[in-house]
């Protein structure tokens, strides 16, 4: 079959539109590498683009009509936004969903302790990760630590030039001969992750030893000089981390890659970079027919669980408020809008990686600058766990999408029994509506820092606005 490269697709004006899409991209990863940031970035930029907040609406019992648009926050971690088409809600909806939450290493709730010259933070992965890929690389801190009064404290420590970062050791290879002879899965293991945060005793003179209370910090002076900083920064108490989401991630921005400048490396593009295009999509989309949503989740990285994942309530509640606002609302006309829908949820692919071409089938597999990624289903060993999207969706995105002179790629999740994945794409499915997985390929998925071709950036925000325009089902 005939694979098109997207870059020879494109004119000049397409070009500059492709690297300013990439641009603004770009600053979405950098302002957001946690739920909470990504939530705070999508909500400024929606609002400035005329979107509203549902639950004021609701309450002030305002009548939507076409063409409002209105989003709705579940606990800063997801979102859901809507703008109203021509056409009733109860003949359903055109939904790009993505998620914004990325494996990282999370900070455990009794973290801190000293040991052998050194303050860390004990921590618990997040996510599927190969651990030996976070060690020995600067790190930073993001997150917030909520104190007992309610008042919440905003992190965000690694970013800046002059910020300090923090780091988790690895042993040196001179010493390394047994270590080196282990799996790779047990290279590192899951509780050496912890992270360094200090070196400097706090240092206390002759009478200061004697206070109350100081005998113990001079015990562990180390733990308490950072104990001493955390106060004096954040006005925060060791009890403050038992209420606390602190993430550690990747410092630093995202970077353009080659002499081409034709990629993106950064943190979280798996999934951010569908939750970007997803969103921006639309706010560029031109007229549409039907209700368009975008859903945004978090917690997909660890089965979409919990009142901010995909299988929560949250998102079916929106739509009922939403309803109830335009005068539609019922039981039935509920079940009617969601079935009638049709979903791309998206997520990363894996792009083919030469380096590793054996865990790949070629002809089946997602080629980074071929455009946006279409999977029937993912799952594994015999399609486990998958959604498989309907041959009759697949024929009516084809037909779309052709029309608009899309590129765009079908493809596995590497070779048949080598391994496999999931998305969100099964939850909302059970609703009975057409869905299919779709999204941009990656390289290095879920290591700290991700590969993407910018012109499969630009080529999938292209694509979800055709999907939105459309007619649907
Ligand atoms: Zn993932």
């Amino acid at each position: 079959m005939e694979r098109k490269v997207t870059w020879e697709t494109y004119d000049a004006a397409q070009l500059e539109k492709l690297e300013k899409l990439n641009q603004e991209y770009r600053e979405f990863l950098d302002n957001g590498k946690t739920e909470r940031e990504c939530i705070d970035t999508i909500v400024n930029t929606i609002e400035a683009e005329g979107y509203q907040e549902l639950e004021s609406l609701v309450q002030e019992g305002r009548k939507l009509q076409k063409g409002d648009k209105v989003y709705s926050v579940c606990m800063n971690k997801s979102i859901a936004m809507f703008q109203i088409g021509e056409k009733p809600m109860t003949g359903g909806m055109n939904i790009l969903g993505a998620h914004i939450d990325s494996p990282r290493i999370d900070v455990k709730q009794n973290p801190l302790y000293e040991e052998g010259g050194f303050a860390y933070l004990d921590t618990h992965y997040y996510g599927g990760v190969k651990k030996y890929q976070w060690v020995a690389l600067p790190l930073a801190l993001h997150g917030v630590v909520v104190k007992k009064d309610g008042t919440t404290i905003e992190m965000s420590i690694g970013e800046n030039d002059d910020d300090p970062v923090f780091f988790i050791s690895d042993l040196l290879v001179h010493l390394a001969g047994e270590q080196m002879e282990k799996k790779a899965s047990k290279v590192i293991e899951g509780e050496a992750l912890d992270l360094i945060i200090g070196s400097k005793p706090i240092v206390l003179s002759g009478e200061e030893k004697e206070k109350d209370g100081n005998k113990e910090k001079a015990k562990e002076a180390i733990k308490a000089g950072i104990l001493d900083i955390l106060k004096a920064s954040y006005d925060m108490e060791e009890e403050d981390f038992l209420s606390a989401e602190l993430e550690i991630v990747p410092a630093g921005k995202t970077r353009e890659v080659g002499f081409d400048r034709s990629m993106i490396l950064g943190y979280g593009q798996d999934d951010r970079v569908c939750a970007f295009t997803s969103m921006r999509a639309m706010l560029d989309v031109g007229k549409i027919e039907k209700t368009l949503c975008c859903i945004l989740v978090d917690k997909e990285e660890i089965g979409s669980v919990g009142a901010t994942g995909m299988q929560s309530r949250f998102f079916e509640n929106a739509v009922a408020e939403l309803m109830n606002l335009t005068g539609e609302y019922s039981e039935l006309n509920l079940r009617r809008c969601l079935a009638r829908s049709c979903m791309l949820s998206s997520d990363v692919s894996a792009g083919f990686d030469p380096a590793y071409a054996s865990c790949f089938e070629k002809k089946n597999s997602a080629f980074v600058g071929q455009g946006m990624v279409f999977n029937k289903f993912t799952g594994s060993r015999g399609k486990g766990g998958s959604n498989d999207a309907n041959a009759e969706y697949i024929a009516y995105l084809r037909r779309i999408l052709d029309e608009k002179g899309i590129v765009y790629q079908t493809a596995e999740l590497g070779k048949v029994d080598v391994g496999g994945g999931g998305t969100i794409a099964y939850i909302l499915a059970e609703y009975g509506m057409n869905v299919i997985d779709s999204g941009v390929p990656v390289l290095n998925m879920h290591a700290p820092w991700e590969a993407t071709s910018k012109a499969d950036v630009y080529e999938t925000y292209r694509g979800y606005i055709v999907f939105a325009e459309g007619a649907g089902m």
